[in-house]
């Protein structure tokens, strides 16, 4: 606005004022980033964290070779989602696409999981099994495995460029690569055969849709895990946004017990305790968080939960012979009691807790029900609409009706149509002579047979619609099926 403006009569103080109304008006909503430079910690969270984290890695480079025997002509991957096929394969467990709400059913199911541990734990989702958290650990483990911890890493960077410097950012790309580009292929196995996708990458024979996918998620994991790595968490994730809901004043969070840690300040060896706080301002939380923050500073959306700075403090007042968890995993509400030296109080059973976890048992008994009651038979009837009805030359009228079975066994189905509510009527198949009380139908595994039937019927006059029920019956003549429709007659 004030470059627009039409410049006034200018004096000494004009553009410094000017500049500082500018200021006031509209602050910058851009900040340079801040390269982190976390250091290496030891300590129990550590040791859970690379526990986590190998557990994750295993589990996903892992799982798209597990092989599950389904018999002949079938994928034999125990995980798979067949985009071709298009079937979800989950062990013994086949998804067709008309079943796609079972994956709904386990989104909601990892939502609401997620809602729990954060209302119980934090953000220990983000700190210990996200895959942002994961892969850029595992991005960070090898950045200091080749330029060296966080002194060496900030040295090398101010250095001039030379041939040692190139081969090690060299080197560490290429690892970094190496990791994207399984990360990326073991994402495209989940969808295609395991061993056939990654002989076809290796050949040069796999599609040009497979190489884009490999190539795109290759590229997202070296970018997010090895540039962006805390940006996306404080600035792409939607998730810190709108975790606080899920939290309470009984939640566990990292926190600074600053009651106990202030006033800081630099302490030396045989000096009095007395006056001052436990913390000595060493700045080892600072240096050891992924995210750059300061957690003396209370909770911040950045702070992903993940406790490096516990252990990071726990070392440092181990060191100067104070108490250990000068930061803690502590709710506020027993951070208040601790200030005022009162018994804390540990209280997973609340209102929010009890809501989340009673929907998760509801949510998981009704996909468990739903499973168990699973047809191995689809069955849908279509009235064909135009025409609704003919009247045939003997006076007879005749509805047509699209009529769908899938079986989803992988044995061939013989099973038997007839029309029940209709008295008189008979059925045939377009474009097959006769006309039968019952219609053989044979399916054949894993497909879906499509039939365009025909009911015949005696006209009554005034009826106008007709309930009526296609019945489906297996060979030893059992009911497997039912579904209303109507047949119409003219009024
Ligand atoms: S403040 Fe502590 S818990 Fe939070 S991200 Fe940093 S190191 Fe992790
Ligand atoms: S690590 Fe502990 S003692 Fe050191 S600055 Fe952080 S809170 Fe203070």
């Amino acid at each position: 606005v004030n470059a627009m403006a039409p410049k006034p009569a200018s004096t000494d103080h004009q553009p410094a004022r000017d500049e500082a109304l500018l200021g006031v008006l509209a602050p910058s909503l851009y900040a340079d980033h801040v390269k982190v430079y976390p250091r290496s910690v030891q300590g129990r969270f550590r040791t859970i964290k690379w526990a986590v984290l190998s557990l994750c890695l295993v589990v996903y480079y892992s799982l798209p070779w597990l092989r599950w025997d389904r018999g002949a002509g079938a994928p034999d991957q125990a995980l798979l989602l067949d985009m071709s096929g298009p079937r979800g394969y989950f062990f013994n467990i086949e998804i067709w696409p008309q079943e796609v709400y079972y994956i709904t059913g386990l989104l909601i199911l990892g939502a609401l999981a997620l809602f729990l541990a954060t209302a119980l734990f934090g953000r220990v989702w983000c700190g210990y099994t996200c895959p942002q958290t994961v892969w850029t650990d595992l991005f960070l483990a090898v950045e200091r495995w080749i330029e060296g911890d966080r002194n060496a890493r900030m040295r090398l960077d101010a250095q001039p460029v030379s041939a040692a410097k190139v081969l090690r950012k060299v080197a560490k790309h290429a690892v970094w690569l190496l990791i994207a580009a399984a990360t990326g292929g073991a994402w495209i196995m989940y969808f295609v055969d395991a061993p056939t996708v990654t002989r076809e990458i290796v050949t040069g024979g796999a599609s040009l849709a497979t190489y884009f996918f490999f190539g795109l998620f290759t590229l997202t994991t070296y970018v997010l895990a090895g540039w962006a790595r805390e940006q996306v968490c404080t600035y792409m994730c939607p998730w810190p946004r709108f975790q606080a809901a899920m939290q309470d004043e009984h939640s566990l969070i990292v926190t600074y017990q600053s009651w106990r840690g202030e006033a800081r300040g630099k302490h030396k060896a045989g000096e009095s305790w007395e006056g001052r706080g436990d913390c000595i301002d060493c700045q080892a939380c600072v240096h050891v968080c992924p995210t750059g923050i300061d957690i003396r500073n209370g909770p911040q959306l950045e702070c992903i939960g993940c406790a490096l700075c516990i252990d990071a403090c726990d070392e440092m007042m181990g060191k100067v012979g104070r108490p250990q968890r000068l930061i803690d995993f502590v709710s506020l509400a027993n951070l208040e009691r601790r200030a005022q030296k009162l018994p804390t109080l540990l209280k997973l059973l609340r209102a929010r807790t009890l809501l989340y976890g009673f929907l998760l048992v509801v949510v998981a008994g009704i996909m468990t029900v739903a499973l168990m009651l699973r047809s191995e038979i689809g069955f849908s009837v279509q009235q064909d609409r135009s025409p609704l009805h003919v009247v045939l030359s003997d006076g007879t009228i005749r509805n047509g009706y699209v009529i769908k079975v899938s079986n989803k066994t992988r044995a061939p189905m013989q099973l038997r149509l007839n029309a029940e509510g209709l008295p008189e009527a008979d059925l045939f198949m377009a474009g097959e002579p006769g006309r039968h009380v019952a219609l053989d139908l044979t399916v054949e595994p894993d497909e879906i047979g499509e039939y365009h039937v025909f009911v015949r019927a005696p006209r009554r006059p005034g009826d106008g619609l007709i309930n009526m029920d296609f019945v489906l019956r297996n060979g030893a003549g059992m009911e497997v099926d039912r579904l209303r429709t109507q047949f119409s007659m003219p009024k």
